[in-house]
C-alpha cells in the first residue's frame, strides 16, 4: 500500500484549502457532495484520519473513529431519505478498483436505478 499523501485533495479539503458542498461534519467525519455527481445523489464521506484506504481505515482506526465514520455514512442516508427507494455504496481501492483520490472514501449513489454493479 502506498504511503499516506497529505497533499491529496481530500486531505486539502479537510484542511479548508478547497471549498466543499457539505452535508454533515461528526467528530471523525465529512460528507460531501461529489463535484462529479455520477448519479442524482453523489455523495462521499470521508474519516478525518489520513488513511489510504479501506484496508488501512479497516486496520489503523479506533473503535469510536470507526464506529463514528459508519454511523456517519448511516446518518448520511437516513437524512438523504433514500432509505426506502435505495442506494448503493461504493469504497474504490487501488489500482485494480480505480482508486483516484488515495485518502478512504465511500460513495453514496442514489436517486435513479443505477444499473448494473459493473461497465467496462
Ligand atoms: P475514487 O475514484 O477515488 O473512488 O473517487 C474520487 C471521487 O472524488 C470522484 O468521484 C471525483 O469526482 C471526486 N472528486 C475529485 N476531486 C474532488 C473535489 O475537489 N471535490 C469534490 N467534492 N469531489 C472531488
Amino acid at each position: 500500500m502506498a504511503e499516506y499523501d497529505s497533499n491529496n485533495i481530500f486531505a486539502r479539503i479537510l484542511r479548508g484549502e478547497i471549498p466543499n458542498r457539505t452535508v454533515l461534519e461528526t467528530d471523525h467525519a465529512l460528507a460531501f457532495h461529489d463535484i462529479g455527481p455520477k448519479a442524482p445523489v453523489h455523495v462521499l464521506v470521508i474519516p478525518r484520519g489520513a488513511y489510504v484506504d479501506f484496508a488501512d481505515f479497516t486496520r489503523k482506526a479506533g473503535p469510536a473513529e470507526a464506529a463514528d465514520f459508519w454511523g456517519a455514512v448511516q446518518s448520511v442516508i437516513d437524512n438523504l431519505g433514500i432509505t426506502d427507494s435505495g442506494y448503493r455504496l461504493i469504497a474504490n481501492s487501488g489500482a485494480d478498483g480505480m482508486q483516484e483520490v488515495p485518502h478512504f472514501h465511500v460513495h453514496i449513489l442514489a436517486g435513479q436505478r443505477l444499473g448494473p454493479l459493473l461497465a467496462f
